[in-house]
């Protein structure tokens, strides 16, 4: 019993410290390990699972929009990274160099990718002549280097995985497009798979991507009330194309640059889905996106035919279509059962003696932590709906708890209050001007989330500055 305890009384209660309950959670749900490489982090079985569900959810929905999956080197030549100049900028200062290669010094120094646009553009320049060549729609999964100095566990490291699609398009209403249409895959990714809803928007030229023209996003608001950047789509219009020669010659015969675009989702949206769904006793994992979706727990199991029973139930339920395990370790059930909240695993089923006799299970859902008596032979049709009644349920109070933490301002010192005093997204209108968002930012540590796609007149001025007001921008505190 004293071990038990134990292990709950790990975690940091939420209220207390909510960085100190993250680490907490992603450390004793064995996501993640630190490593001896600093700012690099070890991702362990039950972190890498939930990742590879991810990609396999995207990568499927990458495809049927017809994108394809390639792999670029991981080194990027100094004079290939320079010829885009707000993109050599923006990237210069977080960027890692390979300066030696064995015993010899390198004659040009590579860095290790902080993100591919450069590498693309060049492989584009030289497999891009006509118009027959396009659109080219071009993924990849893999792993960039960006020199963090502050770092945290899937929210921000010096190596982490995602995946980045690059596209060149003939014109630039196709490109906007696909900008468009990538973000929307992300978004319904997030709402649908991870019951996480987001805010859709475009990025403030301040925030957008180094040499993008325009930069969209989606915005997810974690359980602290701070925001998560989860996933970016930009267009870079014809920058990139001109500065690295990309051409194509048209129906015409006559010369153009391509359009491009880019966009990304990485392991960050790991520490969103720890942030949004995660309890005091762990992390909560969405049906959709659990590796493990029902932990059967066998009680009493030194009994006869018990164990043989969880064994006969697990197999029914893998023929299902369920991702079922048997905690069949010789961990006291209370131990297992606190394992199992910690690691986020949407259902319990326990089997004893006693139920094996009435032919019944127990059903225990973690995030409500409702049991349901269920008879063995509607077992696998209960877990069924269970699975997605707790999905929707999900999805459902993450969407009232984003509508409790939207707040409009009106005026200056009611967003002023509303930043210091109601953790969450505060929408207020903007001139457009930078002076303002640096003003607002110096004033509140709050930056511009994004102007979203559906936007409101709260007033017709910048309550910043009195000038006529441009767009409605969700601001906040992020990560
Ligand atoms: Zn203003």
């Amino acid at each position: 019993m004293a071990k038990e305890k134990k292990l709950v009384e790990a975690i940091t209660s939420m209220n207390d410290d909510f960085a100190q309950w993250y680490t907490d959670v992603v450390k004793k749900a064995e996501l993640v390990e630190y490593s001896n490489v600093k700012g690099c982090m070890i991702i362990r079985p039950n972190g890498y699972a939930i990742w590879e569900n991810i990609q396999k959810a995207l990568d499927e929905k990458f495809k049927e929009t017809g994108v394809e999956n390639v792999y670029m080197p991981m080194f990027i030549p100094e004079s290939l990274l320079q010829k885009e100049k707000d993109h050599v900028e923006g990237f210069a200062p977080e960027v890692a160099w390979v300066t030696q290669g064995g015993l010899e010094k390198l004659e040009e120094r590579l860095c290790v990718r902080p993100t591919s646009e450069t590498l693309f553009c060049d492989f584009y320049s030289k497999i891009i002549q006509s118009h027959r060549d396009l659109p080219k729609l071009y993924n990849q999964w893999c792993s960039v280097v960006r020199w963090e100095k502050t770092t945290r566990p899937f929210l921000r490291s010096a190596e982490f995985l995602w995946q980045e699609g690059h596209t060149a398009h003939a014109t630039e209403e196709e490109a906007e497009a696909r900008t468009i249409q990538m973000l929307n895959i992300y978004a319904d990714f997030c709402e649908q798979y991870l019951a996480i809803p987001v805010i859709k928007g475009k990025k403030t030229d301040k925030e957008k991507f180094a040499g993008a023209m325009s930069t969209y996003t989606i915005e997810a608001l974690m359980h602290d009330g701070k925001a998560l950047q989860s996933g970016t789509s930009h267009n870079f219009g014809d920058g990139f194309a001109k500065a690295f020669g990309i051409q194509y010659s048209d129906r015409e015969n006559q010369l153009q640059y391509v359009h491009q675009t880019s966009w990304g989702m990485s392991t960050r949206i790991i520490g969103a889905i720890i942030m949004v769904h995660g309890d005091d006793s762990g992390l909560v994992l969405p049906p959709r996106i659990a590796p493990v979706q029902v932990m059967i727990v066998p009680i009493a199991q030194h009994k006869e035919g018990v164990l043989d029973k969880t064994y006969e139930l697990k197999a029914q339920l893998i023929e299902a279509g369920y991702k079922v395990k048997v905690d069949d370790s010789d961990k006291s059930p209370g131990w297992k059962f606190s394992e199992q909240e910690i690691r986020g695993i949407p259902l319990r089923v326990e089997v004893g003696p006693k139920d094996i006799e009435a032919n019944q299970a127990v059903i225990v859902r973690r995030d409500t932590r409702e049991k349901i008596v269920v008879s063995l032979d509607e077992l696998s049709a209960k877990i069924g709906e269970t699975l997605e009644q707790m999905q929707a349920d999900m999805l459902e109070r993450a969407k009232a708890h984003l509508a409790a933490h939207t707040t409009s301002a009106s005026t200056y010192e009611e967003f002023k209050d509303a930043i210091a005093n109601k953790p969450g997204f505060v929408k207020m209108m903007w001139c457009g001007d930078e002076a303002c968002e640096m003003k607002i930012k110096e004033d509140t540590t709050a930056t511009s989330r994004c102007m979203p796609f559906e936007q409101e007149q709260i007033t017709d001025v910048c309550p910043v500055c009195g000038k006529p007001a441009k767009a409605m921008v969700y601001w906040g505190k992020a990560y």
